[in-house]
Formats: structure tokens, sequence, C-alpha cells
């Protein structure tokens, strides 16, 4: 019998209404014919008021309790929506990650799956029960409850899929489908009806919110067909599907951005070039992100990265001056950036070489700077920012029927 996956978001379960709402859609499914899972996360915000509970009692708290603690939103969910299904006359199993066999490694409030003993969940199938899991969570081999990062129900989703080989992963959310850019913020986003997993995954490594990058790791190596789609209309949704892709022309299939971000920039002391790879190996030693780096045309070097992270990088920079032959360094923040992502490394390519920006930026204040390969990315001044998104949005992002037309 085939097996689907569907998953829903905190943004559809906030209340008790809204989960007996979707277990209609649930049942639909089993009366299919089909073997359902559904994986759901926790209610609403209740993952924020948690944290918020720990930091009220702790500035740093320690990471194990913390993943114990923000595991129980989506045990609570699921429970409930067990209950809800049986409510509605059907069979119905919650279970936690650990009891659903999901197994990880050994990383607190960032965890990968590492392997899925899929036998109870077959278990509970055979026996034509609608299986119920929490989702974002799973459980070490030594015993430990590690969640999956922040959106990380949708990993356990497509996880699960990947493993039951599954026909179908259904990622249900608070929006009809994959945009070019967040539709709550960027007025003319639009709406992708179907994408390549290369495509999808490029825009959730650079921030789409709408699915978990990992989700789409998992769905890509499995080629598990994903959709994801709204819980509240029965809209078609966004298909994602493996397509090679034919595209030969330059245009970005989306944008993100970010705010929150300081620039460091850095000279030598001696007129040598700055050594680059010794000054992000620095950064990465101290486990500092960084978003972006750049080396000048004057030789001197640029990163950029959190602001929650500045304090440490200039320490760490001052305490190597001598090392690394740093100079002068200066830094800003109150910087954003927009990001524009393509769907290779090659279609990047082409649009930074045909590179005209639009007219109505030319006096806006952009800085271009090296992310990934296959993204075009802008720091700019994060009061011009929702200004400057909009306008790279409608001049350099494609039409979806353009795109559609590409991958059929
Ligand atoms: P869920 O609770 O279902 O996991 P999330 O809030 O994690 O939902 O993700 C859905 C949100 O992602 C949407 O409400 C939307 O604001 C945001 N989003 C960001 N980028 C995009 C995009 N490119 N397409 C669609 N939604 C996006
Ligand atoms: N509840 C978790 C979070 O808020 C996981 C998820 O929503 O996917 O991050
Ligand atoms: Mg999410």
């Amino acid at each position: 019998m085939a097996i689907v996956v569907q998953k829903y978001g905190g943004s559809s379960l906030g209340t008790t209404e809204k989960i007996q709402n979707v277990t209609e859609r649930i049942i639909e499914e089993k009366e299919k014919g089909q073997q359902v899972v559904v994986v759901v996360s926790a209610m609403g915000d209740a993952t924020n008021h948690l944290v918020q509970s720990a930091r009220d009692i702790s500035l740093h708290p320690d990471a194990r309790d913390m993943d114990l603690l923000i595991s129980t939103g989506e045990q609570v969910t699921s429970s409930l929506m067990s209950l809800a299904l049986k409510e509605r006359g059907a069979d119905a199993i919650s279970m936690t990650g650990w009891q659903a066999g999901i197994q990880t490694e050994e990383s607190f409030g960032n965890a990968a799956i590492s392997s899925i003993d899929l036998t109870r969940i077959h278990q509970h199938l055979q026996k034509g029960k609608i299986v119920v899991v929490a989702g974002f969570q799973g459980c070490t081999s030594s015993g430990e409850i590690c969640t999956l990062g922040r959106g990380g129900s949708d990993t356990t989703a497509a996880a699960l899929a990947a493993e039951l080989k599954a026909i179908r992963c259904d990622i249900f959310t608070d929006v009809d489908g994959v945009y070019t850019a967040d539709p709550r913020v960027m007025k003319n986003a639009r709406k992708l009806p179907s994408m390549n997993y290369e495509g999808l995954l490029n825009l959730a490594k650079m921030g789409a919110k709408v699915i978990h990058p990992r989700a789409v790791q998992h769905a890509k190596e499995h080629q598990v067909p994903l959709v994801v789609r709204s819980s509240f209309n029965k809209e078609e949704g966004t298909s994602i599907h493996h397509h090679h892709s034919v595209r030969d022309d330059s245009s970005a299939i989306g944008l993100t951005f970010e705010e929150g971000l300081s620039r460091v920039r850095l000279y030598s002391s001696d007129g040598e070039p700055l050594k680059s790879s010794a000054l992000l190996q620095l950064l990465k030693k101290e486990e500092v992100t960084i978003k972006g780096n750049q080396v000048e045309a004057d030789g001197s070097f640029t990163v950029i990265l959190r602001n929650e992270d500045l304090y440490q990088t200039l320490s760490c920079f001052n305490r190597n001056k001598e090392k690394i032959g740093i100079g002068r360094m200066n830094h800003s923040t109150g910087l954003a950036a927009a990001h524009l992502v393509f769907i290779d490394e090659q279609s990047a390519d082409q649009f930074k070489s045909r590179l005209s920006m639009p007219t109505e930026l030319t006096n806006t204040d952009l800085w271009p700077f090296s992310s990934r390969p296959e993204v075009y990315s802008v720091l700019v001044d994060e009061k011009q920012a929702g200004r400057t998104c909009q306008i790279l949005h409608d001049s350099c992002v494609e039409s979806c029927l353009d795109l559609q037309a590409h991958i059929n």
C-alpha cells in the first residue's frame, strides 16, 4: 500500500480548533486508500514561548536542558492531533521522535538525523492506524533527546518520507506554495507552480523560511516528490521534483534577505595582501558564522557577519593582529543583505557577467559580496533594505510562467 507523509507546521496548528480542522485532510488522504504518516510542529509560537521561559530563568541555558524543554512542544501537538483524529472516528496513534525510531547525532539544538528504525511505524500502519509523529526531535544512541534546528519538523517529515519510500511528502503551511520571495513581505512575489530540488535547496539555504534546507536535502537524495501547499485552502501548491535543468538564461529564481548584519574591513600592516584563508580559519575556530567575504580592489579584506558575532570577531582579530599582519580595522553595523538566488552556479555567473543594475538603484549604496556560488548578494543599509529588495526582485527575478516553461 502506498504511503503518504503529511507535515503540518505550527502556523497551521495554533489552536485546538485548527488542529481539529486539519483532521479532515488527513482522513481524506487515508480514505483514498493510502497509509498516512502525519508529522506535526509545536502549536503556533509554543517553541518561542518555551525558549523565552528558559531565558527568564537562565541567561545561558544548558543545551541539553533546552532540547528536553523545546521538544515538548511537538509532543503536545502529536497527542492532541491523535485525540482529534480519534474523535472523528479514525484510528490513530501519537509518537515522540524517539518512539518513531528517529536517531540523531549528539548535537543539541541542531542535530542531524543519523538513522530511522521504522519497525514501530510499520507495525501501526499495518494495523490501519494513522501514525502521528512529533517533528523536530530524535534521540541519540546514548538516549539523549536532541532537536533538529529551528524549523526542523520539515526535516522529520522529509526524512521519514524518504525512509518509508513514500509516494509524496506534503508540507502544509500558512502560504499556498513557494514564492519568488516571502509573499508576506514582498509585493509582486509570484508563486512557483513547480521547481526542482536544487532551486528550492538554494532558496532554503539562503533563508527562505518556507522549508528547512535539510528537508530538501533528504527529499532530493531519495527523490521524494515534495509538495508545499496551504493547510487553509485547496490550492495546488508548489510541486518539487527532480528535473535536469535545461535553462540557458540568467534570471534569478528568487530573492531572500536578512537583516542584523555587520561588516568588518581589515587592512594589512605592511602593504602585503592579507591572507584571507588564515582570517577565515580564525573565525571558523571561534565558531563565528561568516555570511560573506570579499577581497577588495585595494587589497583590504571584508567579512560579513551577524551583529551578535561582531564583538567576538573584533576581539579575535585584535588578539591575532600581529600574527596575521592586520593593521587598520574598521566596522559598520545596521546592514542588511539581499540575495538573488539562482538555480545553479552557471546561471549566477551568467547573471554576474551581464549585470547591469536597475536604474532606480544607481543612487543606492550597494555593496556586492560573495556568499555562495549560486547566489548574487548585495549588502545595503538596513533602512534602504525594503526598497532595494523590492526593486531587485521586480527587475531580476523572472516570471513564474517563464520558469515553468523552462522546467517542463
Ligand atoms: P510552518 O509553521 O508551516 O513551518 P513557517 O513560518 O516556518 O511555517 O514557514 C512559512 C512562512 O515562510 C510563510 O508564512 C512565509 O512568510 C515564509 N516565507 C519566506 N520565504 C518564502 C518563500 N519564498 N515562499 C513562501 N513563503 C516564504
Ligand atoms: N517548533 C519548532 C520551531 O519552532 C520546529 C518547527 O516548527 O518545525 O522551530
Ligand atoms: Mg517552518
